[in-house]
């Protein structure tokens, strides 16, 4: 029985040692990452999954929704350490395998679907350019600044090219020159964005059919999936908002919370927090590592999350980082985390 050998000691004490709440956040579910090994970190098997929220249930952790995080957070709920469960981008295998999973755990969860995904006109274009420099020997980049060659002929240079492209193409070009090289990259090496769109995320019935689920919520995750901070305050603010009223549309249900695209310090900054909030969402997740705090209750729009990784699928690796140890590992010292 999974979770059999877990000590009864332990059963009476939740895991989470520092703050007064955790959000999880997963991508893909039971997706075999490429060989390569390429963007492995976004993609958790779903026996991992389970056995992980079965062993944090049995040690204590209660899993609540979104909405109720955000309440217990508004009325800085004291009593027992909370947890809730996201997933980015709205992925087909949230459908068919983490679904299942958390009506079987009764573990209630959030998927923030990106509009442009749904309808299979945005691009996952780290995805795509995962596929090409997993299938060449080398790849060959057009840009303004000109020609780059990446070479890529075994698995550590694969992975070497893939680090240096997803550099260069979120640094040294805007987001719309980004989409632009990615696009001619696919024509180039034959891979196809839309039909990759189309066979890796939900589509709007499947989206409808999840968001029937009780235990789901559907967030927003914006229309295009470019980093906000690398947009005008006026582009961003209408990626916020667009997305939320085609949800709406498609849905029949406004969402109430948000994730920024790669969320990280290029992606969502301080200007970014107030756009979520003025789009009207009540929360926003950053991909910051960090566990939630009293104080967040003053930076709704800048919640921290733990990852879970693809490549650390180990339940003790989860309870090292409930332990709050990691925080201040990765955030310079800080164990209080927001933007
Ligand atoms: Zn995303």
């Amino acid at each position: 029985m999974i979770g059999a050998h877990y000590s009864g000691l332990a059963n009476l004490a939740s895991p989470l040692l520092d703050g007064c709440g955790a959000i999880f956040m997963l991508h893909r579910v039971g997706n075999p990452p490429l060989e390569s090994g390429i963007n492995g970190f976004l993609s958790v098997q779903g026996d991992f999954l389970q056995q992980l929220l079965c062993e944090l249930k049995q040690s204590g952790l209660l899993f609540v929704s979104m909405d109720e995080t955000i309440d217990r957070l508004k009325s800085g709920h004291k009593d027992e350490k909370y947890s809730t469960v996201t997933l980015d981008d709205g992925y087909r295998d949230n459908l068919e395998v983490a679904a299942p999973i958390f009506s079987q755990m009764q573990v209630p969860y959030t998927i923030y679907a990106c509009t442009g995904f749904a309808s299979a006109g945005a691009s996952l274009w780290w995805e795509i350019v995962g596929e090409i420099i997993n299938a060449q020997p080398s790849v060959s980049l057009q840009s303004k600044s000109g020609t780059q060659n990446f070479v890529c002929g075994t698995s550590a240079e694969k992975q070497h090219a893939y680090g240096a492209l997803v550099n260069l193409l979120s640094s040294q070009v805007d987001e719309f020159e980004q989409r632009q090289i990615v696009s001619k990259l696919a024509k180039t090496y034959g891979v196809d964005e839309a039909a990759h769109c189309k066979e890796a995320v939900m589509d709007w019935d499947e989206l409808r059919k999840a968001a029937k689920d009780p235990l789901c919520t559907i967030g927003a995750h914006t229309l295009n999936h470019y980093a906000l901070a690398r947009l005008s305050r006026e582009e961003a603010l209408n990626e916020c908002v667009e997305s939320a009223r085609i949800l709406e549309n498609e849905l029949g249900e406004k969402p109430k919370h948000f994730a920024y695209p790669y969320g990280g310090k290029t992606a969502a900054g301080e200007r970014e927090t107030d756009i979520a909030e003025e789009a009207g969402f009540t929360s926003a997740v950053t991909t910051r590592h960090g566990l939630l705090q009293a104080n967040h209750k003053a930076h709704l729009f800048a919640l921290p999350r733990i990852s879970l990784n693809g490549e650390f699928q180990r339940v003790h690796y989860v309870k090292t980082m409930l332990s709050g140890f990691t925080v201040p590992v990765a955030n310079r010292g800080k164990r209080f985390v927001t933007v």
